[in-house]
């Protein structure tokens, strides 16, 4: 797999923030190992570590820890270079409160991310 094939990605998404709980911008980047989730209106940053990638017949689920979330999944289409097939494809974003994924429609590559910590900004703070 080519990191470097991984792109940095940073675009802006309003949704139920599931720290402050308001209706906000949810900054989403997209880093080779990574995914940070910042909200614009109380700067409280969500972090996701990338547990595994593989080609995969079988789409990620979350659907078991439904039951267990406060929040609906976010889900929506970015159009990137899969690492995996080099191509250009509208990846599948999946994002709740635990955990991440990004899949590839062409290959099916997945990218698994689970939660790993909050962090707060500053503005958070005052
Ligand atoms: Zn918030
Ligand atoms: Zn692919």
């Amino acid at each position: 797999m080519d990191e470097g094939l991984i792109r940095q990605w940073d675009f802006d998404r309003g949704a139920l923030c599931f720290h402050c709980r308001s209706e906000a911008v949810q900054r989403i980047e997209v880093l080779p190992k990574a995914i940070v989730v910042t909200c614009a209106d109380c700067g409280a940053e969500r972090h996701y570590e990338l547990e595994s990638s593989q080609v995969t017949k079988q789409r990620p689920r979350f659907d078991r820890d439904t039951s267990r979330l406060r929040y609906d999944a976010w889900k929506f289409l970015r159009e990137a270079r899969c690492p995996h097939c080099g191509n250009r494809t509208r990846n599948e974003f999946t994002i709740t409160e635990q955990a991440a994924s990004i899949v590839c429609p062409a290959c099916s590559f997945s990218r698994i991310y689970t939660f790993h910590a909050y962090s707060t900004s500053k503005r958070w703070s005052l």
